[in-house]
């Protein structure tokens, strides 16, 4: 029996697996976290003072405290049975890595003791060689190292029966280039952290730390892990390369307000559980618009610590699917002419102070700091679109922007009718002079039309790619299976430097002897001018947005290849060097990583597409062909008129022709595959896997594979059906 039908007939076995009770979230939330509450039982007060201001992104812990915090961790961990630790970083693979070391260890007079001291929790070596690091570490280094990040807490990962202890930490080559996820972004919150201060300082002189926000939404599918294994193109590339839709889809929008499946169920109860003992504080979950859809999000946190829990929370999603046997794919568009995946990501910035900067005021000086970050953020959009662009492109995520189902790849903003007036109010009255019109803009009691903001969004603002969300903006077009740290860094990075060159602009004002409200109002009118391109209200799926974006000169670039292009160009490189987030190297090598990424998933699914072709689809094909022709021959041999075997002849005509059309195609597609391998410039090769292979090849192959699905026999066919993966459970 092919694996299909027997992961079909398994079906109908499955068990739900038993998931621990849990009462109340409360009573394990955090339990395998090392707070600052947990820190404060076992630390010295001069251990706990150091941890806590190095915490604040102050000063670098001493080696001394180093040894005594270490000291703790293990009597902590130690205390909850574990026996490893690791240094825990995400690599630009976009996975996490680990690598695990146990406390024992043995002296060098023989006796055996459990150890771990400061220099093990703040530096290690990993080995690896392996992780991509676009040339760098060839370059300057053969490896690199990792260094403990105290801002993100340490905690204990529970797989099986074991306990790992996981130090967050950064990864960085010996010359100091940052090789991972969350360097660049400590980094990029740092340049945010200096330049939103000094902009907040005109407002409120209390506030002396401004840290952003990240609220992500996951979006994912979860199926059957035998059907996933019979699909070979799941499993080797995460998404299907061939299926043909199945009679129903999402039309009924019946998979949207119907209940959770009992065994999805009890898979989602029993990942949140261990979510909640690392600390990620999930919150809602649903279904989504596809079959087999779903989606989870969290409380909001500090960027860095919701990035670690994003990426932290994948790994537990992939690690608990299996105990149900079932399996979760996080890419971004797994099923063709299905609703993809993607990660909103709900961002804002907080002060010390307790004020959300991007939720409208109540007083004219409060709308005055709303109206200035507001601002500066459409600005740093309008002015780095490129760069938001390129920082949410993949192979994935080339599947779904623009699909109608994702917003579309020209980055705009929506703001809603009522803050579109507001800035129309701020373009149009202010005038030359500070005067009553000002006044009366700053009057406005913004904080009372929030109710008003949010209505004005909930209908059109899912195609939006990045919209303001009564409180917050919601960048929309991170892919499911990013790490958020790449969209993160962008967006903070690109209002550091918004922000700085504000404060310069209002400063220069205020020493030609302007009033600092005037001033400030009239950099921001100056900035309303400038960016008002980049704001949309409409329908962004539509194909007049293209044109009108297209007029207004908003670039629209639809494949990764391409758009990756902003990442290195003169204005990021000023970027990154003027707020001190990536050094020149640094951002050529990510460069290179991103476009070998986009190279090596093109280059795997045009070989599973030739595979599967040729292995699985033809041989059922050709199979089904000789029934037709034999019975036609059985038929024309006993003298019956070809009125009794016309119809077979047609089938069999139609099967013929894309038989050959498949095998003519792979032949191509592989010889093109052949020449592209050639191409030394990675550029220039990413550009010709997309054209040259993907471009040319991928739906014409599938448009035949399709076919001979709905024409083939069903017993024949080996691979399990759409219908199947996405209804069956
Ligand atoms: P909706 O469900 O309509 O999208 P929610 O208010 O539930 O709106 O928010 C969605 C996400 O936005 C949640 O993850 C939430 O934590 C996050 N969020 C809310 N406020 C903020 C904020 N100030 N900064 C960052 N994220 C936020
Ligand atoms: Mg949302």
């Amino acid at each position: 029996m092919s694996l299909r039908f027997n992961a079909v007939n398994n079906l109908a076995g499955n068990e739900e697996t038993e998931v621990p009770v849990t009462a109340k979230i409360t009573g394990i939330f955090g339990e395998n976290v090392f707070t600052l509450k947990t820190a404060r039982e076992l630390l010295s007060d001069e251990a706990f003072k150091s941890l806590k201001t190095s915490i604040k992104g102050g000063k670098k812990i001493d080696r001394v405290m180093a040894n005594q915090i270490a000291s703790g961790l293990r009597q902590w961990a130690e205390s909850k049975g574990v026996t490893h630790y690791t240094h825990w970083f995400q690599p630009l693979t976009g996975t996490t890595a680990e690598k695990h070391d146990s406390f024992f260890t043995i002296k060098s007079d023989g006796t055996a003791i459990e150890e771990f001291d400061g220099g093990a929790l703040i530096q290690q070596e990993p080995d690896a060689s392996s992780f991509p690091s676009g040339g760098l570490r060839a370059t300057f280094e053969a490896r690199g190292y990792t260094a403990w990040d105290p801002s993100s807490p340490a905690f204990i990962m529970e797989i099986g029966h074991g306990k790992t202890l996981c130090i967050p930490t950064v990864f960085v080559s010996y010359t100091g280039e940052l090789l991972d996820y969350k360097g660049p972004l400590l980094k990029a919150l740092e340049a945010l952290n200096k330049s939103a201060v000094e902009v907040c300082n005109y407002f409120d002189k209390n506030v002396t730390k401004v840290t952003a926000t990240l609220g992500w939404e996951q979006e994912y599918f979860v199926i059957d892990e035998g059907l996933f294994n019979a699909r070979p193109d799941l499993v080797m590339s995460g998404r299907t390369v061939f299926g043909h839709p199945p009679a129903k889809g999402q039309q009924l929008e019946d998979h949207y307000f119907g209940s959770i499946p009992e065994r999805v169920y009890a898979f989602m109860r029993d990942f949140e559980g261990e979510a909640y003992k690392v600390g990620i504080p999930l919150r809602t979950r649903h279904n989504e618009v596809a079959p087999a859809q779903f989606e989870c999000a969290p409380i909001f946190e500090e960027v860095s610590v919701a990035v670690d829990h994003n990426t932290l929370l994948m790994d537990i999603m992939n690690r608990v699917a299996r105990r149900h046997g079932l399996r979760v794919l996080l890419h971004e568009k797994p099923f063709a002419g299905i609703n993809g995946s993607g990660k909103h990501n709900n961002w804002s910035m907080a002060t010390d102070t307790g004020v959300n900067l991007l939720a409208p005021g109540k007083t004219p000086k409060t709308n005055l700091m709303f109206l200035t970050f507001f601002v500066n953020t459409i600005k740093a959009v309008h002015d780095y679109s490129d760069l938001l662009r390129a920082c949410i492109a993949s192979a994935g995520n080339d599947f779904r922007l623009g699909a109608n189902e994702a917003p579309p790849a020209i980055i705009s903003v929506f703001v809603g009718q009522y803050l579109s007036k507001v800035l129309e109010d701020v373009e149009t009255r202010v005038g030359n002079k500070f005067d009553e019109q000002d006044e009366a803009i700053l009057k406005l009691d913004l904080h009372r039309s929030i109710p008003e903001l949010l209505l004005d969004n909930t209908d059109r603002n899912r195609t939006s790619p990045f919209a303001f969300t009564g409180n917050k903006f919601e960048f929309r077009a991170v892919g499911s299976a990013a790490n958020c740290a790449s969209a993160m860094t962008v967006l903070n990075t690109i209002l550091a430097e918004t922000l700085k060159s504000f404060k310069k602009d209002v400063d220069a004002l205020i020493e030609k002897g302007e009033k600092k409200e005037i001033a400030i109002m009239h950099v921001i009118r100056e900035y309303v001018v400038s960016s008002k391109k980049v704001l949309f209200e409409k329908d962004g799926y539509s194909g007049e947005w293209a044109d009108e974006a297209e007029k207004r000169g908003l670039p629209n670039i639809k494949t990764t290849p391409l758009a990756l292009d902003a990442m290195i160009s003169q204005k990021a490189q000023a970027l990154y060097t003027s707020t001190g987030v990536l050094s020149h190297s640094e951002i050529e090598a990510r460069h290179e990583i991103e476009l070998e990424k986009y190279i090596k998933v093109v280059q795997i699914e045009s070989r599973m597409m030739g595979e599967l072709a040729t292995a699985n689809i033809l041989p059922a094909a050709i199979k089904y062909q000789n029934v037709l022709t034999e019975n036609v021959k059985g038929l024309k041999e006993v003298g019956l008129p070809e009125s009794a075997y016309s119809k077979q002849l047609q089938v069999l005509n139609k099967i013929s022709e894309h038989i050959s059309k498949v095998s003519d195609l792979v032949e191509q597609m592989i010889e093109a595959r052949k020449a592209v391998n050639q191409i030394e410039n990675t550029r220039d090769k990413a550009i010709a896997y997309c054209d040259d292979v993907k471009g040319k090849y991928f739906d014409n192959i599938r448009y035949h594979v399709d076919k001979l699905e709905l024409l083939v026999d069903d017993e024949e066919w080996s691979l399990p059906k759409y219908r199947e993966i996405l209804f069956l459970r």
